[in-house]
């Protein structure tokens, strides 16, 4: 059995679908503090437990027979990690900590980690590749990336075969329409522009346009949620070969207006907007170099074209189950 541990989350519960679809069998462990009960599939075992309470843990891989685990479980506020990062060090590190104790002690030796290009910090250079310097300005970019280092190390004197995937921006829903992304608060561009649209919340703010690019506003690399759950479905599949870290993006970038505009061709409505300041922290580029993802994984996305991934975000928003 798989084990997904946030399994009930926005990548988790894609992942999850494709795993079964994919004819494994999968236990999610879960907390619900963020993750949506209605977005586990009937086909898995659900959990609802704790990272932090390692007896819950043990009795999982006492009961069932966990060849490996891909671990989406975290907080991942920005905002907040920079206010309470004790919650983050906390909940992201030693809940990790927690379950590879628990995993050494029960002998399961690979996992898939939710890592993000959050760990690369002020980009050097785009593309960004796996080489690019290190160093996150965030509470929660350096969580994830202290959580890497604990694989690295853990490979080395353990045997543990890891592979941490650094997402660029997730996006979009699976085409079922029954899961998609749904976050309170929601503070992801799509979501936010499509409900503006709707009448749901009354206008977007574009946070700067003065920013050094084409249009002015930040350009960032969105790449599908199916995408990146096909992608973490092979690496588990590889962890036999190879243990590391891979950049899981498009390699395209567009601008926060190219995203509006999309969503307002996908709609066939006009989205109400603001232009307003600059928010803390927003690099004016990101986008991946995932020739490394194509080499080690032989994963290339299906969702190039930003108006199909909206497209999917879009059928989603009007018709959400949670
Ligand atoms: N953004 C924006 N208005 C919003 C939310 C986001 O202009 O209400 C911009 C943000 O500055 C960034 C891009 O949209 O350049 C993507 O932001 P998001 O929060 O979705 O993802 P992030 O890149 O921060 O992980």
């Amino acid at each position: 059995m798989i084990l997904i541990v946030g399994g009930a989350g926005y990548i988790g519960s894609h992942t999850l679908k494709h795993l079964l679809d994919q004819g494994y069998e999968c236990i999610v462990v879960d907390n619900l503090v963020y993750g949506h009960k209605d977005a586990i599939d009937d086909r898995a075992v659900f959990i609802q437990a704790d990272l932090m309470d390692k007896e819950s843990l043990s009795s999982i891989f006492e009961s069932f027979c966990i060849k490996a685990v891909i671990h989406f479980a975290a907080f991942a506020y920005v905002g907040e990690s920079v206010t309470n990062p004790q919650k983050y060090y906390q909940n992201n590190v030693c809940g990790t900590l927690n379950l590879l104790d628990i995993m050494l002690e029960n002998n399961v030796k690979k996992i898939v980690f939710s890592s993000t290009c959050a760990t690369y910090g002020e980009p050097q250079y785009t593309p960004i590749d796996e080489k690019h310097i290190q160093n996150p300005i965030n509470p929660y970019g350096h969580s994830k990336l202290m959580i890497e280092q604990i694989f690295a190390d853990y490979n080395k004197a353990y045997g543990l075969q890891y592979i941490a995937l650094r997402y660029f921006n997730a996006a979009g829903a699976n085409k079922n329409g029954l899961i998609g992304e749904s976050h309170t608060p929601e503070t992801h561009l799509i979501p936010l522009v499509l409900k503006a649209i709707k009448g749901d919340i009354s206008i977007i703010k574009v946070f700067g346009t003065d920013y050094e690019t084409p249009d002015g506003t930040c350009i960032r690399d969105y790449v599908h949620v199916d995408d990146l759950a096909i992608a973490h479905r092979i690496a588990m599949e590889k962890l036999d070969s190879y243990s590391g870290y891979i950049n899981l993006g498009t390699g395209i970038g567009n601008s926060v207006k190219e995203i509006i505009r999309a969503a307002e061709i996908v709609s066939g409505k006009t989205c109400p907007v603001e232009y307003t300041t600059r928010r803390a922290g927003d690099p004016a580029r990101l986008f991946a170099d995932n020739s490394k993802a194509k080499d080690i994984l032989e994963w290339r996305p299906e969702y190039i074209e930003i108006r199909d991934i909206i497209q999917t975000a879009w059928d989603w928003e009007n018709n959400r189950k949670y």
